[in-house]
């Protein structure tokens, strides 16, 4: 699809809707919108970026695209991981960065309503202060925005017991890429009113819709949490043990998180982080929270689980005791993509997803097919609770150029994306799709679900304008 320019009389016209102060053009100001924390492999320039303050700028902007033809991307925090907000076709950046109110903390709806960019770890904090709980939770909740959440139907380390974004949005308000104002949802609980453009909306990564406004589900806040950190000497009874777990104690964690030896030891070296318990002889963890309703119970649901870890091969079980030991064991597990992400100039984070039984055949399966690829070193940490173990592909050794790690990390996740898929899994369980998985899409989906999506697109934005070439290719 070709695009029309960026203009002087568009920034003119821009700084009118936008005011002068909130359309960027200088380079060094809108080079940090061109890329994502995927990395600089997908980096594309903006030709101009503006920040939104309210709904009427966007739809004016999307307007003026629209009669223009230039590419609108929405950019929230530039966390994700799949290079979904990098500006493909160059055109405008929409920032939501100052759009960024909680406006209603409702306790007789429990909802929370916030504008896009809300910070997610802002919003759990606003709603415990009442003694209520957000269960959204990305390892990115410190930066990442309420809406791209949404958007890219954010998972987690407590997607195990609360499930992913999907499951706490009520509605949303956007505007569509045509510029007109759409309300989906609501307060309300319930909906048979037709086919549902709310969870349509919901993880199609910007290209459906700009979001303006997330009403999100609330509950009471837990009572007691505790964490479990429990090291095993091999890799595969983690793994084992994994997936056991709940059906053997019949226990339902928040959180089962899992660390390979490797990512540990690199994190708490490049973050210079105390070292966890039996960090010298561990080759991986598991990591649990539970809940419970006060400390008799926790008690309970700890020593059941940590019992039915020993019994699996673990070395030990530590119970994080108190506010501080928890603080210094998460650290570790929520640094690690950070780690992966500054340590090293090509890297992919792989989303892979499988059903939690072929946990332990997938990352066997990926070991095995990753020998044949010399300097590309393959990590695993993840949110193994749902399946959802991260593959890291690391170019520790420094040797690829740009061109060359990008066909040899694409063809490597292309294979370990066949093996999930295989097992029952999908290509991305919480990252998205972006730009770096819409091969992999297309071969694991087939033709016929990617020719649907592309009409929805088509009705939704017929002139291909907002975020285009997201998720697939549109003219393929
Ligand atoms: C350290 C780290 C840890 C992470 N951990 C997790 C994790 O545990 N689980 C997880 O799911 N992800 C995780 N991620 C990925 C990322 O944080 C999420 O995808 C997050 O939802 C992106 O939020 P963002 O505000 O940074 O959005 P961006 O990266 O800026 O944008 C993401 C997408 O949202 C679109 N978008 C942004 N705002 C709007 C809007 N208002 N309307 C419509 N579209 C919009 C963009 O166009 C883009 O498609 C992690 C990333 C990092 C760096």
């Amino acid at each position: 699809m070709e695009y029309n320019k960026v203009t002087a009389e568009t920034i003119e016209e821009l700084r009118r809707i936008f005011g002068e102060r909130n359309v960027l053009t200088e380079v060094e100001k809108i080079e940090p919108y061109s890329h994502d924390e995927s990395g600089t492999q997908f980096k594309h320039m903006p030709e101009v970026v503006v920040k939104a303050e309210n709904e009427d700028q966007i739809a004016q902007l999307m307007k003026l695209a629209n009669r223009e033809h230039i590419p609108v991307t929405p950019r929230g925090a530039g966390s994700g991981l799949a290079a979904s907000a990098v500006p493909l076709h160059g055109g405008i950046v929409l920032a939501m960065e100052k759009m960024n109110r909680i406006l209603e903390i409702d306790e007789v709806n429990m909802v929370a309503v916030c504008e896009p960019a809300v910070v997610t770890n802002d919003l759990c904090r606003a709603v415990a202060d009442k003694g209520l709980f957000y269960a959204g939770y990305p390892m990115s909740v410190e930066e990442s925005y309420i809406a791209s959440n949404v958007v890219t139907n954010a998972g987690g380390s407590k997607v195990v017991k609360y499930g992913s974004t999907r499951s706490h949005v009520l509605g949303l308000e956007c505007i569509s890429p045509t510029g007109e104002k759409l309300v989906l949802g609501g307060k309300r609980r319930k909906e048979t009113s037709g086919y549902s453009l709310l969870q349509l909306m919901i993880g199609s990564e910007g290209t459906l819709g700009i979001v303006t406004k997330v009403i999100v589900n609330l509950m009471p806040a837990p009572g007691v949490t505790v964490d479990l950190l429990v090291p095993f000497a091999n890799f595969d009874d983690a793994v084992k043990a994994s997936s056991n777990i709940i059906r053997t104690t019949k226990v339902y964690p928040v959180t089962m998180e899992f660390m390979d030896g490797f990512s540990v030891r690199e994190t708490t070296e490049y973050f210079n982080l105390p070292s966890l318990p039996a960090q010298d002889k561990a080759e991986a963890y598991l990591l649990f929270t539970f809940e419970g309703k006060n400390q008799e119970e926790l008690d309970e649901l700890a020593e059941k689980a940590g019992t039915a870890c020993l019994d699996m091969g673990a070395l030990d079980v530590f119970v994080a005791s108190t506010k501080t030991e928890s603080e210094k064991v998460w650290k570790v597990r929520t640094s690690m993509p950070d780690c992966v992400t500054t340590k090293y100039r090509h890297m992919l984070a792989g989303d892979v997803v499988v059903p939690r039984s072929e946990v332990a055949e997938f990352i066997a399966k990926t070991q095995d097919v990753m020998k044949k690829y010399t300097g590309l070193k393959l990590t695993f940490f993840g949110h193994i609770g749902d399946g959802n173990i991260h593959p890291n592909f690391l170019d520790t050794l420094g040797e690829y150029t740009d061109e060359e790690w990008l066909k040899v990390a694409e063809q490597a996740y292309g294979e370990v994306c066949m093996l999930g898929s295989q097992l029952g899994g999908t290509v991305s369980g919480e990252h998205g799709i972006g730009l770096g998985k819409k091969t992999v899409l297309r071969q694991t989906l087939g033709e016929y679900p990617i020719s649907l999506m592309k009409g929805i697109k088509k009705v939704f934005d017929p002139n291909s304008i907002l975020n285009p070439d997201k998720i697939f290719d549109l003219e393929q």
